[in-house]
């Protein structure tokens, strides 16, 4: 079951601030799924391979799928075909095998690197570091990787009330971001998605300046 009202005010609320709502279906049933495509969303999210083939092929043709989970470079093959936007690229391994699959696939796919602002060790994701070093080895082998483009950053932040804490994470992120828009993708209009933000904050992913929501549990219910 899907929550209409909270669908319709999260959808409004967005399009006010200009961010897209990517809908986390992730362990719902396809029923859920059309339920939210009838009233008009298209963007959607999973973060497992096997469920995502599956729902696609079972699914409206136009829906725009987003992966947003851990992705093993062995599973890219399985979601190269269709894959709308990858968000956790945390590895220059993972993007070279991600634009072999793309480019068989005849297509170009959209990616965004995942940075760790979080504290937790066990979240995935790149420091600042780690992230200029997949930079450098991109832009040095830029010919051949024509058939990845990278759109943005996306992060999660520390699991906690402290707000305050969540507000920095977030602008650790927005601030690399714009330092990125400034220099390595200077006026490459594509670079422009940060995806930050899940039901517990996303009103400070916005307020931090985030485009991009990540939502599952508030429009579907608890997983
Ligand atoms: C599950 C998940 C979400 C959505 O979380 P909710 O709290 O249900 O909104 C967002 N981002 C990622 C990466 C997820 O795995």
């Amino acid at each position: 079951m899907v929550n209409k009202p909270v669908w319709e005010a999260l959808t409004q609320e967005l399009n006010a601030a200009g961010a897209t709502l990517v809908a986390v279906s992730k362990t719902k049933p396809a029923s859920d799924i059309q339920e939210l495509y009838n009233l008009g969303q298209r963007h959607f999210g999973e973060n497992y391979v096997q469920e995502l083939v599956t729902k696609q092929e079972q699914l409206p043709a136009d829906i725009c799928w987003h992966y947003i989970g851990h992705l093993q470079s062995n599973k890219v093959k399985y979601i190269a075909p269709f894959v709308h936007l990858i968000h956790a690229v945390d590895s220059y391994k993972l993007l070279v095998e991600i634009n072999k699959q793309a480019e068989k696939n005849g297509r170009v796919i959209d990616v965004l690197l995942q940075m760790h602002i979080a504290d937790e060790e066990t979240k995935f994701g790149m420091e600042e570091a780690e992230i200029f070093g997949l930079l450098e080895h991109y832009t040095a082998q830029q010919d051949a990787m024509q058939h990845v483009r990278i759109c943005g950053l996306m992060g999660m932040a520390s699991n906690t009330d402290d707000e305050a804490k969540i507000c920095s994470e977030f602008a650790r992120l927005c601030n690399f971001f714009t330092h990125l828009a400034e220099t390595t993708f200077f006026a490459k209009p594509y670079f422009a998605i940060k995806s930050i933000g899940m039901s517990s904050d996303y009103g400070l992913a916005l307020a931090a300046g985030g485009n991009m929501v990540r939502i599952g549990s508030m429009l579907f219910g608890s997983r």
